[in-house]
């Protein structure tokens, strides 16, 4: 065992499974990098920050995350550039946003320094698990949950962070199919829709398990009061081609802050495209569908990059958007995104982190 900066104990694994990895065939979140990184905080203090092989933790019954889902995560992938170097996108922003999603749940905040560290580390000692075929990134998923023995309903004392890696492949193998859910709500005004809180996504799973009953691969969330403003789906955040404008919900507090959107919007505003950050209802997609003038609709997320959309269903009619390769919005600010993830082109932004 040997301790870096940071006081990260790192205990590397004498048994790597790299060799295991089938790297032509990568599903997305089944198999898991060697290590793990794990820090604790208890009696007020952050603590026992250790890279170890990755496995199981050890929890009781009564571990209060099982009963009060005190939980957060976060998603973000490393990249490697044309010569082989790890890189990590926009690390900072999940950061950021850890913290606020912990704030809402009464969570201590997690020290830049800690979670910082404790990604860079990790994906340094398992940086040959970062694939670099296109479509394939080393999927880093940091989570922060309650893990005090307790069913006292408060907010615990003790929490547990974890980072842990998958190699990924692409989310989605084809165009996405869309069904506007008319029974139920992913998030209303002063609930949890803003903040990435575990409880959001399992309250989410019966609306998309009936979707994929009929066909369709996620829901489109409506907002909750008119049932009318299209917010986003599972984990993406939305964006339409009307004419020649681009159209995205406005952050307004029931919408993940998706920094793949956020990325998306800046680079679409930088090539001097025209892009509206504002309330769309479902009626207007049908209308300017009607119209002819919906050229193009694809999610935004870490996970599925961008994602088009080919088909959304609304009330028992269904929407069909051109096929993905007329995209031209969509293909040209995935084409540069991933570029720049890579390290392929400058990135002027400062988004991309060398390790
Ligand atoms: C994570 C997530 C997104 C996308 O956020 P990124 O930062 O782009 O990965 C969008 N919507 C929901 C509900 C999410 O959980």
């Amino acid at each position: 065992m040997n301790t870096v900066a940071h006081q990260i104990l790192v205990q590397p694994t004498v048994s790597s499974r790299l060799l295991e990895l089938d790297l032509q065939n990568l599903s997305f979140g089944q198999v898991f990098s060697d290590h793990m990184f794990l820090a604790e905080y208890h009696d007020g203090q952050w603590q026992s920050a250790q890279i170890i092989p990755y496995g199981p933790l050890p929890m009781t019954p009564a571990t209060s995350v099982l009963h009060y889902g005190q939980a957060v995560f976060e998603g973000m992938k490393a990249y490697k550039s044309p010569i082989g170097q790890p890189l990590l996108f926009r690390p900072q922003a999940n950061y950021q946003r850890i913290n606020q999603s912990a704030q809402r749940l009464c969570m201590p905040p997690v020290p830049e320094d800690l979670f910082m560290a404790g990604l860079l580390e990790l994906v340094r000692l398992d940086a040959d698990w970062i694939p670099n075929q296109s479509n394939t990134a080393l999927y880093i998923r940091p989570i922060y949950f309650a893990n005090e023995e307790t069913i006292g309903l408060r907010p615990a004392t003790r929490y547990q962070l974890a980072m842990i890696a998958c190699p990924v492949g692409s989310y989605y193998a084809d165009p996405v199919k869309l069904l506007v859910s008319q029974n139920y709500v992913r998030a209303c005004v002063g609930g949890t829709g803003a903040a990435k809180v575990a409880g959001n996504y399992a309250a989410s799973l019966r609306a998309d398990q009936e979707a994929q009953a009929q066909g369709y691969d996620n829901v489109l969330w409506l907002d909750a009061i008119h049932r009318k403003y299209i917010e986003e789906c599972g984990t993406m955040n939305l964006a339409f081609v009307m004419d020649q404008v681009v159209i995205t919900p406005p952050l307004s507090g029931t919408i993940l802050p998706g920094i793949t959107r956020d990325s998306v919007l800046t680079l679409f505003r930088d090539l001097g495209l025209e892009v509206e950050e504002r309330l769309i209802s479902i009626d207007e997609v049908v209308a300017a569908d009607r119209a002819g003038i919906l050229k193009e609709a694809f999610g935004m997320g870490t996970a599925a990059t961008i994602a088009p959309i080919s088909q959304i269903s609304y009330q028992g009619q269904d929407m069909r958007l051109p096929p993905a390769t007329e995209f031209q919005y969509a293909n040209l600010v995935l084409d540069k995104l991933e570029a720049i993830k890579t390290a392929r082109v400058p990135d002027p932004y400062g988004w991309v982190m060398k390790l």
